[in-house]
């Protein structure tokens, strides 16, 4: 089975790519670049899933036959504001997607909110659509609170300021192989990799496992 990514978040596709590779699944994952790159959609649905059907149906056209897309849909939802940014995270702080912007909103909008009052969670889904419109949808979440600064070098979007829950270090200090095994993108994953193991079809045909 085939899957490209519906995705120009080269972050995402990275964790996306890694995940595939250690879970063992027969799929070939390939990146929306190589079908020319991902086609610009307005993610103005409002909810996760509809954005991430609106990625996936976008890059369908351009996939060679039988193949599959993969869209994800994510962002982190804080329990001080009321579950924002949430599916607008990519856009908290203005439609051009500036992730240090965002970043630093997120830090200014939680100023002053004690310790007790900082949960967040990040949430994925991941939605998986065949050539003749099959979906199936995977979800993960990762449960944390915020820091008052950004902490940490290494992931993307909002990872510095995240502290998943049984640890002291942001997403950012705790490096790609450790977010690897506990990230909401992970959890996702892992769902969609036991789907993907009890289900071994490559367009009808069994795929070898
Ligand atoms: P979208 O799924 O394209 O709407 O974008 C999701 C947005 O949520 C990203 O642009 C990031 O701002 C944020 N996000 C999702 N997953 C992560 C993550 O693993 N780390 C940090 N930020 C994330």
């Amino acid at each position: 089975m085939k899957i490209y990514l519906a995705s120009g978040n080269a972050h995402k596709a990275a964790e996306l790519g890694t995940l595939a590779a250690a879970s063992g699944v027969a799929v070939s994952i390939h990146s929306a670049r190589e079908v020319g790159g991902m086609p610009a959609v307005d993610e103005d649905t409002g909810t996760f899933i509809g954005n991430a059907r609106k990625k996936a149906v976008a890059l369908l056209p351009l996939l060679p036959p039988g193949a599959w897309a993969l869209a994800d849909d994510s962002g982190v939802c804080v329990d001080a504001l009321d579950g924002g940014p949430g599916v607008e995270s990519a856009y908290f702080a203005g439609p051009q997607g500036d992730a240090r912007a965002n970043l630093l909103k997120l830090r200014d909008a939680m100023r002053g909110v004690p310790a007790e009052l900082r949960g967040a969670k990040f949430y994925c889904l991941l939605l998986l659509r065949g050539p003749a419109g099959e979906e199936f949808v995977f979800e993960g979440a990762c449960t944390g609170r915020l820091l008052e600064e950004p902490k940490g070098g290494s992931g993307f979007g909002y990872d510095p300021l995240f502290v998943p829950d049984g640890f002291a270090e942001s997403y950012a200090e705790l490096g790609d192989e450790v977010k690897n095994r506990i990230s909401h993108r992970a959890h996702a994953w892992t769902a969609l990799a036991a789907w993907l193991k009890g289900r071994p079809l490559d367009n009808g045909r069994p795929v070898e496992s």
